[in-house]
């Protein structure tokens, strides 16, 4: 990790650990509610508008480290503008995180830059634009008059067609099996299968995402219980087709029984192994 990217950490987790304008203000003109489902982050935001300045804006959010502390930045950058300045100001940071732009030199936009890494982390751009697209669809809503409005992070667009995961060319770690010391454990041999069951999300494994929370064998069956990254995760079925069809592929499996739990919540802080946090951007 470079210097540049420790320094953009302690930022980030300055923020995180010392949220501004936290909280709710009071008679909001506009209320906007935001959620990414990809990791589970939420927020309330609210403003109090003096004509056309944002006198106040606090956020309460919940979830990742990122998108809190995005959503803290944001209040301190957006607090005292226009609207036309803020609505600015939120294209030019999503042009950052959505496009490669550059963040030019500003300095109510500095600790912002901290963000521009988070771009080496696919699935961290969502956690780091919520808030701002929350504020745009709150922004959008004051414009026709109406007081609340709701941001949901992938509504936007269509979703990948990930129907082609169900299949079989994601089962490749079966194939190894045979070439496996004597002396593996049944359980070894199927903690090591799952490990080509990917979370077409993230692109990563389940193993190491430490989704695999216990593997119980008894002669030919296995039992497997696991958890996805967020409870509205749609990728469900995708992952129990991919299980079902790697264990398949141990000649000894004869039954296998997936169990999905949610309790306790998948958290990669202490989850996942350290590639994957690194992978993921967490720290
Ligand atoms: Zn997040």
């Amino acid at each position: 990790m470079s210097l540049t990217d420790d320094l953009y950490r302690d930022i980030i987790l300055e923020h995180f650990k010392n949220p501004r304008n936290l909280g709710r203000v009071e008679r909001p003109s506009v209320i906007s509610h935001g959620a990414n489902p990809f990791c589970g982050d939420e927020l309330e935001l609210t403003m109090a508008l003096e004509g056309n300045l944002i006198r106040d804006i606090q956020v309460q959010p919940k979830g990742c480290s990122i998108s809190q502390a995005s959503a803290s930045m944001m209040t301190e950058a957006l607090k005292g503008k226009s609207l036309q300045q803020a609505e600015e100001m939120a294209r030019r940071f999503k042009a950052v995180m959505l496009e490669g732009a550059k963040l030019e030199e500003s300095p109510e936009m500095e600790d912002l830059q901290a963000l521009e890494g988070v771009r080496k982390y696919p699935v961290r751009i969502k956690c780091a634009i919520l808030s701002w697209n929350t504020f745009l669809e709150g922004l959008a809503a004051h414009r026709k008059g109406e007081k609340e409005a709701s941001h949901v992070e992938g509504e936007e667009g269509p979703r990948p067609d990930l129907a082609h995961l169900l299949g079989e060319e994601k089962g490749n770690a079966g194939s190894s099996e045979s070439a496996r010391p004597a002396e593996t454990t049944p359980e070894e041999q199927v903690r090591e299968a799952l490990k080509g069951v990917i979370d077409p999300e993230l692109n990563l494994n389940v193993v190491d995402l430490g989704l695999i929370y216990g593997i119980q064998t008894q002669d030919g069956s296995v039992k497997v219980t696991y958890s996805l990254t967020s409870p509205g995760c749609p990728l469900g079925p995708v992952i129990k087709g991919q299980m079902q069809s790697v264990l398949g592929k141990i000649h000894w499996i004869k039954e296998v029984q997936t169990e999905l739990i949610w309790n306790p919540p998948w958290d990669p802080r202490t989850m996942a192994s350290e590639e994957i946090k690194t992978e993921l951007g967490i720290w």
